[in-house]
């Protein structure tokens, strides 16, 4: 897991070097598209349909994004802005508005957040995410991949592009190749094959100094890369090295690794009608209860806290918590626990609107053993 594992430079994990394990993972990478342009045309609706790049038209200014209709120009990104003029005359520059970005990837980590934990963001508007074990017991990645795309639209206006496949390297490129509002995949049988064919310059890991290298080395293409033997790439990249032998062959065991530790496991549900009833609140709780304790026994990952939270017909909520000696050790006793927290608020006041469900004070208590036999993405 994760958690409390020791940090090492991501291209040169020594799993890496090590024959790769055997468990089939599902990851997929998310990536907004055109993030801080989309934001600004979906606000300002004259911006629409036209050629925008947020930054500042100065001298020294420099293009933080770029939308569509710029990039048609061969605007883009990190790009001057007096080249990007130049590019693209009619260009409308805005300010960047931060603040409103990071409310919107804000909303994005929380949709994330209902599907996994194991959430990697890159920056504001990428992440990677392992849903191979996944909160809502779903079986497909690419389904998954799909809801959070609809979620996304739904929730902010805005598209996002989805990449799904077996690792991290992987579901990057898968991502970009249905830009914009696309999605693809790139299955275990399809992932070798796929990297022969790309250019090294389009490897994540894979900058513009280090493209210019791999040029000077004969190294063009994933099939160049993969032509060339370990000793080789160690001599001329030193740590990335390893790195780079073995995602020429579509490997790649890096893990993704929540920027923060993960402390909380929890489901909740909002009702269509406010909860007044003992027996009702029991009903609602259930398949909360079950859908924890499911990502308990499929990551392997046990919990001592249990809260409660109940959110009224007014908006105003209260949580209560019980925290045991042991780690619970089923659905039942964390149901039973649940009851206990239940209970005493009945008869309540008031309506109740939401209930939710969260166990804490988390403990890795054994590996994932088995590996998942579920191939399909
Ligand atoms: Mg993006």
């Amino acid at each position: 897991m994760p958690a409390g594992e020791p940090e090492d430079d991501e291209r040169s994990g020594g799993a890496l070097v090590t024959s790769p394990a055997g468990r089939v993972r599902k990851i997929i990478h998310i990536d907004m598209d055109a993030f801080y342009a989309s934001v600004e045309q979906r606000d300002n609706p004259e911006l629409r349909g036209k050629p925008v790049a947020v930054g500042y038209p100065e001298a020294r200014g420099v293009v933080a994004a770029a939308s569509y209709e710029a990039r048609k120009f061969g605007v883009h990104s990190a790009m001057p802005s007096v080249t990007a003029k130049r590019k693209c005359p009619e260009l409308i520059f805005v300010p960047h508005r931060f603040d409103v970005y990071r409310a919107v990837s804000r909303q994005i980590q929380a949709i994330f957040a209902e599907y996994t934990p194991l959430i990697e963001p890159l920056s504001l508007d990428e992440a990677y995410l392992d849903v191979t074990e996944n909160l809502k017991g779903m079986q497909l990645a690419t389904e998954i991949a799909e809801e959070i795309r609809a979620r996304i639209r739904a929730e902010t206006q805005l598209t996002a592009s989805a990449g799904v496949s077996y690792n991290k390297f992987l579901a990057k490129i898968a991502s970009d190749q249905r830009k914009p509002d696309g999605l693809f995949v790139i299955t275990p049988k399809h992932g070798p094959d796929f990297v022969q064919a790309l250019p090294v310059k389009k490897f994540h890991g894979v900058g513009p100094a280090t493209a210019e290298k791999m040029k000077g080395l004969g190294i063009e293409t994933g099939a160049d890369l993969k032509s060339r033997d370990l000793v080789f790439l160690q001599q001329h990249f030193g740590k990335s090295g390893p790195y780079f032998y073995w995602i020429a062959r579509g490997i790649d065991e890096r893990e993704v690794k929540p920027d923060r530790i993960r402390k909380s496991i929890g489901a909740e549900d909002t009702f269509r009608e406010d909860i007044h009833e003992l027996e009702a609140a029991r009903a609602g709780l259930k398949p909360l209860i079950d859908k924890v304790w499911h990502y308990c026994e499929a990551s392997g990952i046990r919990g001592k806290t249990v809260t409660l939270k109940v959110k009224w017909a007014d908006f105003t909520q209260i949580t209560r918590s019980k925290t045991i000696i042991a780690p619970i050790a089923s659905a039942a006793e964390m149901g039973e626990i649940v009851e206990l927290l239940l209970s005493p608020i009945f008869p309540p006041a008031k309506g109740i609107r939401l209930l939710g469900v969260t166990l804490s004070s988390l403990d890795q208590v054994d590996d994932r053993s088995e590996p998942q036999l579920a191939l399909a993405l």
